[in-house]
């Protein structure tokens, strides 16, 4: 049976107050089959629960309504259901992004399309708030990964406009170039990355990770002042 992925969110789209009971009738499924994007970001949080493995057992092929198969891929893999040789049908229905938004929320983060990243690090030189790292897995030492996606920041999605292959994914922002909506987006040149960073791109990125592990340095010296202060009164 296919497993019915609601997930168009385009700005340019209207909500249907009971999507995915139409969408099951229109897939001649129950509308149990329908599962929502927002809710696969959620649980892709916490792979370790098995919901979303559970969720996608025995899926013969997936069903996306919306525009953002890659997207849909990349979240997957994301949260350990890979959907790689399954095939995907694309069906186009009308949506709202603003009001599921602000209907539901959405957890907000990056995911990486895996066909397109080079691992050259520039996301996790650039993100001052540590979603990025690279693998720990020395044998997959140019992979990066994102390690903490609930550090980042509700509805910025900078790093995936300097990422140079166009890898990065935001499956929640309302633009196409970011969302995985366009299947090959076009790839970066150094000189838009100049364009985005200054002259010297390599070296802002290093400030930034310089700047970075300040910070990180910063809070961990206030952390131990606090706690000898503290630690007579506790
Ligand atoms: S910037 Fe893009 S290509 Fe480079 S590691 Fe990050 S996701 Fe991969
Ligand atoms: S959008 Fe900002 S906070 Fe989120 S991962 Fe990218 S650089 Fe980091």
């Amino acid at each position: 049976m296919p497993k019915i992925i609601l997930a168009s969110m385009g700005s340019r789209d209207r909500l249907l107050v009971d999507g995915a009971a139409v969408l099951a009738a229109r897939c001649g499924v129950s509308a149990e089959a329908v599962v929502r994007l927002d809710d696969v970001a959620e649980h892709a949080l916490h792979p370790e629960d098995g919901v979303l493995a559970a969720c996608f057992a025995g899926a013969s092929s997936f069903v996306v309504a919306g525009s953002r198969p890659r997207a849909v891929r990349a979240l997957l893999a994301f949260g350990g259901v890979p959907c790689d040789g399954l095939a995907i049908e694309w069906v186009a229905l009308p949506f709202d992004h603003e009001a599921l938004k602000r209907e539901y929320g959405v957890p907000w983060y990056p995911v990486i399309d895996r066909t397109r990243c080079s691992g050259c690090g520039t996301c996790r030189d650039y993100c001052l708030f540590s979603v990025y790292e690279h693998e720990p897995d020395a044998a997959a030492a140019r992979r990066v990964r994102v390690a903490a996606p609930l550090n980042c920041k509700t509805g910025c999605p900078a790093c995936a406009r300097l990422c140079p292959e166009a890898a990065l994914i935001f499956p929640f922002c309302a633009e196409a170039e970011l969302n995985g909506e366009i299947a090959e987006p076009a790839r970066r040149s150094p000189e838009a990355l100049a364009d985005a960073l200054g002259d010297d791109p390599m070296r802002v990125l290093a400030e930034r990770r310089a700047k970075k592990r300040l910070i990180d340095r910063d809070k961990f010296e206030q952390a131990e002042r606090d706690r000898v202060l503290y630690s007579g009164v506790l």
